[in-house]
């Protein structure tokens, strides 16, 4: 496969085809979010996107699932989707599930009705960066929307009936906002009602601007303990219908999963038994991005 730099997916769809389509993100201005910062944003020819999609139907013919990459794949028009999805089909005909990362303006960017259509073309989940529901938050470190901004994009998903998962960062807002920015995450959570929420742990790099913050002085991050009492007052928060929710990514100190709101009391009983040194967190050289 030919990819522009490197690929970053959600740990879920570790057994997908990948077909970069894009090259970076539009928006990167986020200041925790280094990923894509030795990129400048670009949507790929038809020719290299077609070269890849040729590759897949060679080499890949047992895999079902495709992720469109780069950072927010469906900012793509919506003619360029439609081909697009058309070939996937044609070409990669075992394929029943296509997601990707949208980013709110790229989400907005498309009617309900528009979002509809792509639904029947194949797209069946996208991945969405809430990162934090404090607006204070939000503007801090450049996310460029709101927590109500988000919330609306969130609406169109659903509305459109293409499954959500929604990601948020523990640690992001460093000391001082801590409990304010998981209380008011889990709010916006509930509001938004996705399927599915993943909470990572912030891992501030140093080609970020939080890297350089943390460096300087002007942003302090939280240590093991308040890491895991964040994450305490967000579950305590979320307040929505059933959702999966994961803090198991390789970035969280304390691995949990379960069902929201069914498994609350067992995961705050996890993080109590954690915080009283009863249970072990995960050495800090094991975690990662
Ligand atoms: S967090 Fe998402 S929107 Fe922000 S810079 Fe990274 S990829 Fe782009």
């Amino acid at each position: 496969m030919n990819y522009e730099g490197d690929i970053i997916r959600p740990p879920s769809e570790a057994n997908s085809i990948i077909i970069q389509v894009t090259v970076g993100c539009s928006h990167n201005h986020c200041t925790f979010c280094g990923a894509y910062k030795d990129k400048e944003f670009r949507v790929r020819s038809d020719a290299e996107v077609s070269e890849n999609i040729a590759f897949a139907a060679e080499h890949c013919s047992r895999q079902k699932r495709v992720f469109l990459a780069d950072g927010d794949a469906l900012i793509l028009s919506q003619k360029r989707l439609i081909r697009l999805f058309a070939e996937i089909k044609h070409s990669l005909p075992q394929v029943n599930r296509i997601a990707l990362y949208g980013n709110t303006k790229a989400i907005r960017s498309k009617s309900v009705s528009e979002l509809k259509e792509l639904r029947k073309l194949g797209l069946h989940r996208i991945y969405m960066g809430l990162e934090s529901g404090d607006d204070s938050v939000l503007a801090q470190v450049k996310k460029g929307e709101t927590a109500a901004s988000m919330v609306h994009a969130a609406n169109l998903v659903k509305e459109a009936g293409i499954f959500l998962s929604v990601t948020v960062l523990i640690g992001l807002a460093g000391i001082r906002k801590s409990l304010q920015h998981a209380t008011q995450t889990g709010r916006v959570l509930s509001e938004m009602k996705p399927r599915q929420i993943a909470a990572l742990c912030l891992m501030p790099l140093a080609n970020t601007e939080i890297g350089t913050q943390l460096e300087n002085g002007s942003f302090h991050l939280l240590n093991p303990d308040q890491m895991l009492l964040e994450l305490q007052e967000l579950i305590k928060n979320i307040n929505c219908e059933p959702v999966q929710f994961m803090a198991n990514h390789a970035s969280n100190y304390l691995p949990l999963s379960g069902r929201l709101p069914r498994d609350r009391e067992a995961m705050l009983d996890s993080i109590a038994q954690a915080l009283l040194g009863n249970r072990a967190l995960v050495p800090e050289e094991h975690r990662a991005l």
